[in-house]
């Protein structure tokens, strides 16, 4: 090898050791601190936001998965660009264990924040507003701790049931949690349930909740809830709402069942016509249609195909084809208009 050849290698090889410092900016360096403006989630640049990620399980029955090793993993090897930790509340979860449910969160929520990934804080309960005072304290600390980073959404109310009235029970009880989010975070995007397991969405755009940065839950489940949920959605985007789905499965209601392909792929096609950003549940290795892995997986990512499911690869496979664009792109510095030249000739 001559000298320049070498010279030239050895430099080359200087420069790919230097990588990490010519790194791609993460997603959440491209979009920054999210705002909400008529059915859309903004950037901080003012782009519209479309998130797609990965929804844990309950975090008393799938604790292995809340490590920062598997949401690197879902980073890097399925491109999620949001995150959801799903804190189990009743059934021996937060109100039995506050301090080891609220331990997982918080391993998720500062992985998150390493990774730049957008994290979403989850309430996972389905009677929250039977009893408030505890959501209200956690969700104070979480955005005591977290409102000062742009990553953070927070979902104070998985699911409620059928049987709430939303102006007379959900709707009191969001605006008792975001009043105690506000007290420490001013901006930070609330994520609201509705009726119906979260699918009354246009119940609650005939009665908003006032906060600007408050967008509203829809979940869906393809093969049980089809274009009539669609219309539901579209008729809640008419009143003015904005939507996040922050669980969906590929399958039916139950989390089981037949996996209907034909539907979930509806469903992607209506959200990325209206932007709606979307979780799947769920991470984890539960023998039902909806889990991702298969069960054994390991609690800190490296999943090989034959360790993921068929759900899990339906919704991998969207996630690398419309995520991946993202992590190539980097925003520009904003080019400042040149002043003018001056006449030097005067
Ligand atoms: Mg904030």
């Amino acid at each position: 090898m001559n000298k320049l050849k070498s010279c030239f290698l050895s430099a080359v090889f200087a420069l790919m050791l230097q990588a990490p410092l010519f790194a791609q900016g993460t997603v959440v360096d491209y979009y920054g601190q999210l705002s909400v403006k008529g059915n859309y989630i903004m950037s901080q640049y003012g782009d519209t936001v479309q998130l797609r990620g990965m929804s844990l399980f309950w975090s008393q029955w799938m604790g292995q998965y809340y490590t920062p090793e598997a949401i690197k993993w879902l980073r890097d090897d399925w491109k999620c660009t949001v995150v959801r930790a799903a804190m189990g509340v009743e059934s021996g979860g937060y109100l039995t264990n506050p301090d080891a449910e609220k331990a997982k969160v918080i391993k998720v929520v500062d992985a998150a924040i390493a990774l730049g990934i957008y994290v979403i804080i989850d309430y996972h309960s389905h009677e929250a507003h039977t009893n408030p005072e505890p959501a209200k304290k956690f969700f104070s600390e979480m955005a005591e701790k977290y409102g000062k980073y742009p990553n953070v959404f927070y979902e104070i109310y998985n699911e409620p049931l059928k049987e709430p009235n939303w102006s007379k029970d959900l709707k009191p009880y969001a605006d008792t949690i975001i009043k105690a989010i506000r007290q420490y975070d001013p901006d930070n995007i609330v994520i609201v349930g509705t009726r119906q397991w979260s699918q009354m969405v246009n119940e609650a755009a005939q009665d908003k909740i006032k906060d600007p940065n408050t967008v509203y839950t829809l979940h869906y489940y393809a093969t049980t809830h089809r274009k009539w949920l669609r219309d539901e959605a579209k008729r809640a985007m008419d009143n003015g709402i904005a939507l996040f789905v922050s669980e969906y499965g590929t399958c039916e209601a139950s989390g089981d069942g037949k996996l209907e392909y034909k539907e979930t792929q509806l469903w992607y096609d209506f959200m990325d016509k209206y932007k709606i950003s979307w979780c799947n549940w769920s991470v984890a290795d539960k023998e039902e249609t909806s889990a991702a892995l298969k069960p054994g997986a390991s609690g800190t990512g490296g999943w090989t195909d034959e360790q993921i499911t068929e759900s899990g690869k339906v919704v991998k496979k969207e996630l690398l084809l419309k995520n991946t664009p993202i992590f190539a792109l980097q925003r520009k510095p904003v080019k400042k208009a040149k002043a003018p030249k001056e006449n030097k000739k005067k």
